[in-house]
């Protein structure tokens, strides 16, 4: 059984210009690869998520100054949410453009919330270092945020498992004194790149303690160290928690060409990363898991 793609055309529409590393050509070349490579793809169309829905995790303060940048307004007191930032510059539409993309990965977390799927891989998402009252690193709204709300509010139990290089923080903070979402990040440690947090010791507060594991790893880590931690970390963890769902960030940036960090992946790596966490998914969480 082909596994559901949640992509619309609107991702496109999430770019903060020709200069910006974080172009949307990524997601035309990821789906021209998938097709070469002879995968039968299932597409699903997203639901744009709605303001109250982004209101889930981020603040009314910051999503109004969103909405007014998204217009064309201008204020100095938007730097102090992030907005307008060279790591996240203001367009035109960008509200409306990050609400594409939270809505792709609501409409994965309820796809699995219902039934309807035990797998769904959402081609735009991901944003992770999006506060709920700061836009950060190129992450206007927190999308794997308001799809672990939808899904902690439909009484499931999450792990939130983030592959990407840098680490996680946005996810962690908001979550960070819930019970029901273990967050797990491994990264190249913040001693050497942003967002420079995601050390050991950020493990949680109140009922959420013990809940959020980081997995900091040295620049130059390669390909056999860097799977070896991560099972080692994540399986007893997942074996621990017992989640109902795993939620997956599944950012390549620990590639050793990509320019932005000096982790050394090969496409060896993650041709066994992802056998692997579909192994915990269906070991540990009923086969239930969002991917983006
Ligand atoms: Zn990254």
């Amino acid at each position: 059984m082909s596994v559901p793609v949640i992509y619309s055309p609107q991702y496109q529409l999430y770019n903060f210009g020709p200069q910006h590393p974080f172009s949307p050509v990524r997601l035309e070349m990821l789906l021209d690869l998938l097709e070469h490579l002879g995968h039968p793809l299932h597409f699903v169309e997203p639901a744009q998520a709605t303001r109250e829905e982004v209101r889930s995790v981020h603040l009314e303060s910051f999503v109004r100054r969103v909405e007014a940048a998204s217009r064309g307004e201008r204020s100095p007191d938007f730097e102090h949410y992030g907005i307008g930032t060279a790591d996240t510059p203001i367009f035109p539409g960008m509200d409306e453009a990050a609400r594409w993309l939270v809505g792709g990965t609501l409409t994965a977390a309820r796809m699995v919330s219902s039934g309807q799927a035990k797998e769904v891989l959402q081609l735009g998402g991901g944003l992770h270092h999006a506060q709920k009252d700061l836009a950060s690193g190129f992450c206007v709204y927190n999308d794997l945020s308001v799809a672990i709300r939808h899904l902690t509010q439909q009484g499931l139990r999450v792990a939130y498992i983030d592959i990407d290089v840098h680490h996680g923080d946005g996810v962690q903070w908001i979550h960070y004194d819930e019970p029901g979402v273990l967050t797990f990040s491994i990264h190249e440690s913040g001693r050497y790149l942003y967002p420079g947090t995601g050390h050991t010791h950020e493990i949680g507060k109140a009922d959420g303690t013990g809940r959020k594991l980081n997995i900091p790893l040295e620049p130059f880590t390669e390909d056999e160290s860097y799977l070896e931690v991560l099972q080692m970390g994540l399986e007893p963890a997942l074996r621990w928690f017992r989640p109902d769902v795993l939620v997956v960030q599944c950012g390549a940036d620990a590639h050793f060409q990509d320019p932005l960090a000096e982790i050394l992946l090969t496409t060896q790596a993650y041709a066994k990363i992802f056998p692997l966490l579909r192994q915990y998914a269906a070991a540990f969480a009923g086969g239930r898991a969002v991917y983006t």
